[in-house]
């Protein structure tokens, strides 16, 4: 048994009040590869909170036989900021009430700063490089300023993923099915995940824009391996996955028990765990470019009524539900058709009937790239 519980303190933010995470550890550093995991950094995506509870009790019960064969860390609350902010009795996340932004963006491109650590000592070894350049990544957060509380959050969730060989980042959506976001350079692993878990759509992309937390820990790596030319090999070493785990209310102790052992099951099979995790599940869905996402935005403002459901395929200019202007004269001038511009799977719909102009409301996976959404931030606000 080596499992510890370590707790970080944030800084306080405001007279009498202060914060902590906590970080369940197993395995040793080193030992084999390391996997991270946290939950609900946007703070009011609920189902990630349950599946780290289920996937801790499975770990403590390999712990106790000794499975452990790599080094495991779950953050099981990764934002206790976000999961205090409550306005009028309802839980608001996703931003950060002091103005700190969207709490899935904007986290530090650390290339940079890693690659004045580590020029002129790079080699021909890819292992070598591979421990010098997290040894460098490890020093640049150690040396990150914090200010504010938000700058302490990002700084202690990154001291502990930042040397991971893989990083699962859950989340969920409004309404939807589950659905992974990944590096298109690591589709091999997203396929074998998604099997694992059963999940229906994943995202692939070169780069999404907008800093969020998985890209953070995966995309140094080859920009890194730009930067340093083939002379000196550096491979895309963290596979990092933002696992939205359906909506908001998708929780239930059977799903998120059986989720979890999806995750169990992914770490068995890459060597983190010891045991058999039986072959791997036949896939449920599908792999398609993040390009080919088509985010639907409202066509003005009023009441969405859909006509399709999620999980249903639709086709390029079909209608998936109306537009109600509600101050319209004559009910029925007042609809206005919403159509997808992908072809593809419906995955994911906002639960708020009440729509304004230019919001976000539902989104069609689809497998052709679409031009509208070639010109990069392909996440959406
Ligand atoms: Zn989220």
């Amino acid at each position: 048994m080596s499992k510890l519980v370590e707790t970080l303190k944030l800084v306080t933010p405001s007279p009498g009040t202060s914060r902590e995470l906590k970080a369940h550890r197993y395995g040793t550093p080193g030992a084999g590869p390391k996997a991270y995991f946290q939950a609900a950094l946007h703070s009011d995506e609920y189902p990630g909170l349950l599946v780290a509870n289920h996937l801790i009790a499975l770990l403590d019960a390999a712990d106790a036989e000794g499975a452990i064969e790599g080094e495991i860390i779950v953050v099981p609350v990764a934002n206790p900021i976000g999961l205090g902010q409550q306005l009028n009795g309802q839980h608001v996340g996703r931003y950060e009430f002091s103005g700190g932004g969207n709490f899935n963006r904007s986290w530090p491109d650390l290339s940079d700063a890693v690659y004045e650590a580590v020029r002129g000592k790079l080699g021909s070894d890819e292992k070598a490089n591979i421990a010098l350049i997290r040894e460098a990544l490890a020093t640049e957060v150690a040396a990150m300023n914090v200010v504010t509380e938000f700058d302490g959050l990002r700084k202690a969730l990154l001291g502990l993923s930042i040397t991971a060989d893989m990083v699962f980042d859950l989340h969920c959506d409004n309404e939807a099915l589950m659905h992974l976001y990944s590096s298109v350079r690591h589709t091999d692993l997203v396929a074998e995940l998604a099997c694992d878990i059963g999940a229906p759509v994943s995202l692939l992309e070169m780069d999404p824009g907008g800093g969020p937390f998985d890209e953070a820990n995966a995309g140094v790596w080859w920009r890194l391996a730009e930067k340093a030319g083939e002379e000196f090999p550096i491979p895309a070493a963290c596979f990092a996955v933002t696992v939205e785990l359906r909506g908001r209310n998708d929780v239930y102790d059977e799903m998120a028990k059986a989720d979890a052992q999806g995750l169990f099951r992914f770490l068995q099979r890459r060597g983190v765990i010891a045991g058999d995790p039986g072959p791997l599940p036949a896939p449920v869905g599908e792999l398609t470019p993040l390009e080919g996402t088509d985010v639907i935005r409202s066509p003005g403002a009023g009441i969405v009524a859909y006509c399709k459901d999620l999980g249903d395929r639709v086709e390029a200019g079909e209608v998936i539900g109306e537009l109600i202007d509600l101050m319209a004269d004559d009910p029925t001038k007042a609809r206005t058709p919403i159509t997808s511009k992908a072809s593809g799977l419906f995955f994911t719909r906002m639960n708020e009937k009440l729509v304004r102009q230019g919001a976000e409301i539902c989104k069609v996976a689809g497998k052709e790239p679409l031009e509208h959404r070639k010109a990069g931030g392909l996440l959406e606000s």
